[in-house]
Parts: C-alpha cells; sequence; structure tokens
C-alpha cells in the first residue's frame, strides 16, 4: 500500500521559488569582476533566472545539454545555478585554475552547447575556442559596454543582451527528480578528470542534510559567505542551502586575498563562511598584520583538506569564532562527515574537544561510511586502526559521467555498493573519522605505514613555519621515510635541527621525519590542496641522493 502523501518531485527550481516567495526581500550581495558591489534580492535573482531559462531557450537548449560555466562566485553565476538547471539542462561548472588542456578535455568530454565565462578568463576561453568541438557560442557574463572588442572569437554572445531580451514569464518545466542538474568534474591529479554528474534528487537531499544544526547549520539569520568557489563541488552546496533556509548570501567574486575578504566580510555582517585551510591562511595572516577582529563571524566551515589544530585554536581562541571541519569529495556532492560535538563532548576538557574537533566528523544523515582493510574486510572503529574509507548514500556518485562501464563501485559480502574515496582513516567508538592520508601519499616505512597528515600538523605548530607538506621519499634500506618540506614565516629563523627537535615526545621516535626542506612555496592544485606528487618528482630522490653524497 502506497502512502497517501502528494507526489512531488525534489527539483532545484523549487529552492529559488521559495527563496522569492519566502524571502524575497533578503539580498544577495556580490564583489564583481570590475571591483564594484552588486545588491540585489532573492526575488531580483527569480526574476532573472527565468529570464536566463527563456533566453537559453531561443538558444535552441534542450532538456539535458550540457552549459559550461568559467566563474566566479557572483550574482550571475546563481542566476545559471537555477536557470540552467531548472529548465532542466545541466550546469556544467568548469575549474578555470586547470590547465587549458584539461578544461578544453572536459568541456569536449561534457559535449558542453554553451559556455558562460567571466571577463577574467577571456585569455582562457581565447586558449581553447577553437577547440571546444560542440560549444555553440561562448558568452561574456557582462553587459553591453564591458563587452571584449576584437576578442577574436566569432561566436560571442553577451550574457546582459540575453537577459535584456527575454521575459520574465516562465514557468520551471516538472519532470522526474531523478533528472541530471549539474556536472562537476574531479581535479584528478592522475589520468584524465572524471565529471560526477548530480541529480536533482541527489543536490536536494543533500542540501536538507547540509543546513541541518549538527551539519553546517544554516538558518534564515544568518549571512553566508563561501569562499569556496561556485565551480568547485557547488560550492559545497552553499547557493541551494542560502535558498532553502533564506539566508543573505554574500559572493566575493574573484578578490579572495585577506584584505578583501575581511572588508567583505565586515561591510556585509557575514556569519558564517567557508573555505579550504589556504585560503583562511591569508586571511588570519592579515588579522595578524593588521591587528583587526571580526564583529560578526560566528561561524567558519573548514574541509577540501585537513584543518590543522593550530588554525582550528586560532580561529576559536583568537578570534571566537567557532570551526566546523568538513570532509567530503566532489564524488559526495561533496558533505560526508562534520566535526560537530555530541552530548557527551560537551562536558570535556578544551584540550579533549579540541582533539575531537581536530577530526574530520562523523557521517550527516545519509551516509554511511565504513574502513577496510587490503583484503576488503571491514575493520573496527577504535583509534589504533586505519583503512580505506569507504561510503555510501544518495548523494554518492555510482558512476562517473560517460565513464564506458568502469564504475568505481566496489561491493561487500552482502553484494552492497561501496564507493572507495581513496582517503585512508580511523573511526572511533562515537564514530568521528579522522583521516590519516590520501592512499597514494602514504609513507610506507619498512612495511608499516606513517600518516603524513600527523607530521604535518606538527609542524604547523611551530611559530616560524607557514606551510609544511610531508611526503614519502624513497630510502635505500626503509623503501620508504618521511620528508618534511618546510616555507618559513616572512623573517622567522628556524633550522633543520631545530624543527625535527620539536618532534620529540609528540610522535614515536621513528615516525620523525629524516630530513627538512625548505622552500619558497609549496604548489597548490586547482583547487588550493598541496600537491604532493609534484612535491615527490622533486623531492622523491632526496634521501636516496643525500645518503650516496
Ligand atoms: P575534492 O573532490 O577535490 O573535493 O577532494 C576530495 C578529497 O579532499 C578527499 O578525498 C580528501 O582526500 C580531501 N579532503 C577533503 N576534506 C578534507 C578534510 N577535512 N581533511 C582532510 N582531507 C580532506
Amino acid at each position: 500500500m502506497n502512502g497517501l502523501m502528494m507526489q512531488k518531485q525534489l527539483l532545484i527550481s523549487s529552492l529559488i521559488v521559495h527563496a522569492d516567495r519566502h524571502h524575497g526581500d533578503t539580498e544577495i550581495v556580490s564583489r564583481r569582476v570590475e571591483g564594484d558591489i552588486h545588491r540585489y534580492t532573492f526575488r531580483d535573482c527569480h526574476r532573472r533566472a527565468r529570464q536566463m531559462a527563456n533566453a537559453l531557450t531561443r538558444l535552441g537548449v534542450n532538456p539535458a545539454d550540457r552549459i559550461g560555466t568559467l566563474a566566479w562566485n557572483g550574482y550571475r553565476h546563481l542566476e545559471l545555478y537555477y536557470g540552467v538547471s531548472g529548465m532542466g539542462a545541466i550546469l556544467h561548472t568548469i575549474n578555470p585554475r586547470l590547465h587549458e588542456d584539461q578544461v578544453a578535455y572536459i568541456a569536449n568530454h561534457a559535449e558542453d552547447q554553451y559556455i558562460f565565462f567571466d571577463l577574467t578568463f577571456l585569455p582562457l576561453i581565447k586558449a581553447v575556442a577553437g577547440r571546444c568541438k560542440t560549444v555553440k557560442a561562448f558568452i561574456a557574463m557582462t553587459d553591453h559596454a564591458h563587452m571584449p572588442k576584437d576578442a577574436g572569437i566569432d561566436n560571442l554572445l553577451c550574457y546582459e543582451d540575453l537577459i535584456e531580451a527575454s521575459s520574465p514569464d516562465y514557468a520551471w518545466p516538472r519532470f522526474d527528480e531523478n533528472a541530471a542538474s549539474t556536472l562537476c568534474y574531479t581535479s584528478g591529479t592522475t589520468g584524465n578528470p572524471k565529471g560526477a554528474l548530480y541529480s536533482h534528487r541527489s543536490s536536494m537531499l543533500h542540501t536538507y542534510a547540509a543546513a541541518l544544526p549538527d551539519s553546517l547549520n544554516c538558518s534564515a539569520r544568518d549571512v553566508i559567505l563561501p569562499v569556496v568557489p561556485m565551480f568547485h563541488v557547488n560550492a559545497w552546496g552553499l547557493p541551494y542551502i542560502a535558498c532553502m533556509v533564506g539566508a543573505k548570501l554574500v559572493l566575493p567574486g574573484p578578490a579572495l586575498d585577506g584584505k578583501s575578504l575581511y572588508e567583505l566580510l565586515e561591510a556585509e555582517q557575514v556569519t558564517v563562511s567557508a573555505g579550504v585551510p589556504t585560503v583562511w591562511q591569508g586571511l588570519l595572516g592579515h588579522l595578524e598584520e593588521t591587528g583587526q577582529a571580526f564583529s560578526s563571524m560566528r561561524r567558519t566551515i573548514i574541509g577540501g583538506a585537513a584543518c590543522t589544530p593550530v588554525m582550528l585554536r586560532k580561529f576559536q581562541e583568537t578570534y571566537s569564532v567557532a570551526v566546523l571541519h568538513v570532509w567530503g569529495m566532489t564524488e559526495m556532492s561533496p558533505i560526508g562527515t562534520v566535526g560537530t560535538m555530541k552530548a557527551r563532548h560537551v562536558e570535556m576538557s578544551m584540550e579533549e574537544r579540541y582533539a575531537v574537533q581536530s577530526k574530520q566528523g562523523r557521517a550527516v544523515f545519509g551516509v554511511d561510511m565504513r574502513i577496510v582493510g587490503a583484503d576488503g574486510v571491514e575493520l573496527p572503529w577504535d583509534v589504533a586502526t586505519s583503512g580505506d574509507l569507504q561510503v555510501r548514500g544518495p548523494w554518492v556518485v555510482r558512476d562517473y559521467f560517460r565513464s564506458e562501464g568502469n564504475s568505481p563501485l566496489q561491493l561487500d559480502d552482502d553484494g552492497q555498493e561501496w564507493f572507495p574515496t581513496g582517503d585512508v582513516a580511523t573511526i572511533d567508538a562515537d564514530g568521528f573519522m579522522q583521516i590519516t592520508d590520501r592512499s597514494k601519499d602514504v609513507i610506507k616505512s619498512g612495511g608499516e605505514w606513517i600518516g603524513s597528515i600527523d607530521l604535518e600538523n606538527i609542524a604547523m605548530a611551530h611559530p616560524a613555519v607557514s606551510q609544511a607538506a610531508c611526503i614519502a621519499a624513497k630510502h635505500a634500506k626503509w623503501d620508504e621515510r618521511p620528508l618534511l618540506i618546510v616555507v618559513k614565516k616572512p623573517q622567522a629563523d628556524l633550522t633543520r635541527e631545530e624543527l625535527l627537535a620539536f618532534y620529540e615526545g609528540k610522535i614515536a621516535k621513528w615516525w620523525t621525519p629524516d630530513d627538512v626542506v625548505f622552500v619558497d612555496a609549496i604548489p597548490l592544485g586547482a583547487t588550493g590542496k598541496i600537491q604532493k606528487n609534484r612535491l615527490r618528482e622533486q623531492f622523491g630522490d632526496h634521501l636516496m641522493t643525500r645518503v650516496a653524497n
């Protein structure tokens, strides 16, 4: 017997309809590529998203067509989030920090019909335009007055011209909630990028779960500034969450340096922000230099890479900003775990609570996880055992876009499907997961595993260290040993011996890195993560040559 509830499909368009009807005058504030601040409301956004849907229909866009974007966090990008997915087409957010060959590969693999771009990315569009086989036109996200002259691109259209020529009379179509809504390619460090194809249903369920108090904890009283880009897993779902809960949204555009972010956070009285640790380092550096503090920020969501205990303490103790440590991946829409306390943790000492918060967190309802050994057998939830982390749930991929039958899923003994994350982790008795490494970054010394994240966290706690990465370096006797690559703080004095002595008493002696290499900069990938593969290429033989010499 079926229940007698309405059969309403979960569609992304319903979010902007809700935001218009129930929070119509709530603001969306954007820093534009042109440098000025743009301000309008959810009602305006909804109107222009409908105009864009009409424009796309006129351009011949059909349901399931892929529409690419190369754009910062801004109101026009938000209109595309709703206009494109809402009409039944698929929004394909491309990471503009990728190499142009990868951008061309992705646009061709996705068979994008149109590509929208912020003017910042005009040089990139010029470089790839001739190679994008399926793209009918490139649309500059600007007004007529700012259109590039003599761009040398045949099929160039203007965003505001399209909007102006289109009526806001548009009824969002109703269709199956399993239809694809959004496409996002992983920034894989090896092989070609792979496409995670989200559905309306998966995005909506993810939005509900991500907004919960023990998840990202967002409400109509919040002002949300996603620093995490809208091209990186839908800015972790925050553009959808803002509509669902009716929160004011502040979009920082291209200005992601500490000073610009701080000014915007203060001017708009932002209460919650989200981004990868490298961005927060810039912001904290600016605050330290200027002696400024936050007047409205209450929470910061940190994920994408491990939040170091030092950063955690600085936010909470110095700036009274609570840290939400989250873990997830492109393949998970992205949220998997959040490090929010259970009731019994509240009674603990601050030190014990910091230890809990430093972990990547416990599963959000909807996501199940487990760790397995090399034989695929599930491992116990204690702090001592680490294994390969697997997940499953309604917003986890079951296949990649056009993967030609190479599903990544693995089956357990009961025939249940699990997605192998590629992360190595422990899970404690309370269900808090802690990443010890990416499986390809694990250091295997004499057959024993050493977790690089622990070693990096200790280095980052040294007052003279600005950035640290620990890699597996080849070793004649032990196969691999940890090698620490460090960027010192400006004007800081630090020797190899001092830094290695700093490890004493903090870890088992044999985990201590064999050597320290001081560098001016550590390479970061397209989503702000340390590129350990490049460090391994550069320094992988360091210990061999040191011994040989
Ligand atoms: P992406 O698909 O680019 O979002 O990358 C996902 C990967 O980033 C995960 O598989 C982890 O290796 C890493 N990651 C994400 N969040 C965290 C975190 N809080 N701590 C450590 N690693 C993280």
